[in-house]
């Protein structure tokens, strides 16, 4: 179940035709974003790489992840008013002058079965599902947004994957909250290596 009613945009409302183009032009050029990276992501990814214990862990970190900007509105069941928290949370570090994802190999994803969850819900995140504009934004770089053609969306489905964001999202931030936003308490793999950059 999840606890939250996403607005879906006009543009969105009837369903769309969608299948990435493999251009992989979403995975370079991160100056104007981050991909982030949760907890089940980091599992299927250290499972793919066949990662053990903490020091392999640690080393993959090192290689692979940089500690990123996230916040979360929050507002405490009964509070009249919620705020938005702001706090790190772990994305992948770039490499090159294009800033191509580590996993990008001729253009295509290499680790395509275990690749994060943002990474296979595009183009159906939140920020996207409720506003035009950003949708907008995202069709100018993205060839499978302009030409839509492939598999069918329906508006369930969409939400779907904007709520599951959400959701994921929201543990996260629980886990912080509780932790008292201590990251290492939640990730206690990360070296002091990670901390600093
Ligand atoms: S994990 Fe794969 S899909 Fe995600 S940014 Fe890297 S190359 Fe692109
Ligand atoms: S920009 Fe669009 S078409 Fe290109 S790899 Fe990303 S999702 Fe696929």
């Amino acid at each position: 179940m999840t606890s939250i009613d996403i607005k879906i945009s006009k543009k969105l409302e009837n369903g769309i035709e969608f299948t990435c183009q493999m251009c992989g032009k979403c995975c370079r050029g991160f100056n104007e974003g981050e991909v982030y990276l949760y907890k089940d992501d980091i599992l299927r990814l250290t499972k793919f790489f066949r990662i053990k214990g903490k020091k392999g862990l640690s080393d993959f970190a090192d290689k692979y992840f940089k500690l990123v900007d996230d916040s979360f509105f929050w507002k405490e069941p009964g509070a009249q008013r919620g705020k938005t928290y702001h706090y790190k949370t772990i994305g992948y570090k770039f490499t090159g002058e294009d800033e191509n994802c580590h996993f990008l190999v001729n253009n295509k994803c290499s680790v395509h079965k275990a690749r994060p969850f943002q990474c296979r819900s595009f183009p159906f995140w939140q920020m996207m599902v409720s506003s035009r504009k950003n949708f907008e934004d995202y069709t100018r770089k993205c060839k499978g947004l302009q030409t839509l053609k492939g598999k069918f969306y329906t508006k369930e489905e969409i939400l779907d994957w904007a709520k599951k964001e959400y959701e994921i999202e929201k543990k996260y931030f629980l886990e912080m909250k509780k932790n008292k936003f201590n990251i290492l308490k939640i990730y206690p793999f990360l070296s002091k290596k990670n901390l600093q950059e």
